[in-house]
This record gives structure tokens, C-alpha cells and sequence, in this order.
């Protein structure tokens, strides 16, 4: 299987990837706590983690796709390969050649 061909051409395709991974994470993870936080506020003790827990569900069905569209593609300066730097990162692995590249601006960057 060729790998390199396939990664090269879906710069797009990677966005959208990640954005619906975003959003079946977010969603996924934000509605699981969502049931349990609104399971335990049937009990008067169960609210007090049960609200927070609906909160953070929300916060995740809300940032969990953001997340996933924040993520960048960019190219690899060692092997020209495609790779994607997640939202806030400072530093990454080449998932091709392994190497450690530091995020500078936009743009990912050799360690020296
Ligand atoms: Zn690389």
C-alpha cells in the first residue's frame, strides 16, 4: 500500500476528518456526562456533582468539534509528509519519520 500518495491530497479531507472526529468525541463524551450529571441530579447530594458534570458535557459537545477544526495541516520539513498540528500545541512527532518538530507560528520547524 502506497501511504505517501494517499496523505499528500487530502489536506481538505484531513480538515473535515478532524472536525467530524471532533464532533463525535465532543458530542460522544458531552452527552455520556450530560445522562450521568442529570442521573445523579435526581438525588439532591448526586447535583451537586451532577450540575458541573452537565456543564462540562456541554463544554464538550461545544469544544470538542472546534477543537477538531483548529487543527492544522502543515508539512513536514524533514519528509515533506503531511501532518496535522492539533489546536495550542507547542511541539509534535512526525507520525512518518518520527522526528521531533517545534510549532513556530504556523509552521513546524526542526529541533536543532
Ligand atoms: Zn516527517
Amino acid at each position: 500500500m502506497d501511504k505517501n500518495s494517499e496523505i499528500k491530497n487530502t489536506g481538505v479531507v484531513e480538515k473535515v476528518a478532524n472536525g467530524a472526529a471532533g464532533i463525535i468525541i465532543g458530542v460522544g463524551c458531552g452527552s455520556l456526562l450530560i445522562i450521568l450529571g442529570v442521573a445523579l441530579s435526581l438525588s439532591i447530594i448526586g447535583a451537586i456533582f451532577g450540575i458541573p458534570l452537565v456543564i462540562i458535557g456541554l463544554g464538550f459537545i461545544i469544544g470538542g468539534p472546534l477543537a477538531g477544526f483548529l487543527v492544522r495541516s502543515a508539512e513536514c520539513p524533514y519528509c515533506k509528509n503531511k501532518i496535522s498540528i492539533p489546536f495550542g500545541r507547542k511541539a509534535i512527532d512526525c507520525k512518518v519519520c518520527k522526528k521531533r518538530l517545534l510549532i513556530q507560528g504556523k509552521r513546524p520547524v526542526m529541533v536543532e
